[in-house]
């Protein structure tokens, strides 16, 4: 399990992703901690976000900054 601080994406990137809200933090079974990049905000807990075949935009419900999960890390 590791922390993961998600990039924040401008709206001008966001082509055509969808976009998920994190009004009420993710829980999963296991896998990663995910924080906001704007506020800091944790998103998602113990969610495998970097196994996600799908790129998801995660709009942070505290700052409303989309978080992508950052590449090659
Ligand atoms: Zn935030």
């Amino acid at each position: 399990m590791t922390d993961i601080i998600l990039k924040v994406v401008a709206e001008a990137f966001v082509n055509g992703r969808d976009i998920m809200d994190t009004g009420s933090a993710m829980l999963g079974l296991g896998g990663d901690n995910a924080f906001c990049g704007g506020c800091g905000r944790e998103l998602m807990h113990e969610v495998p976000v970097r196994s996600m075949v799908v790129d998801l935009l995660y709009r942070c419900d505290q700052c409303g900054a989309l978080n992508e999960v950052p590449k090659n890390n």
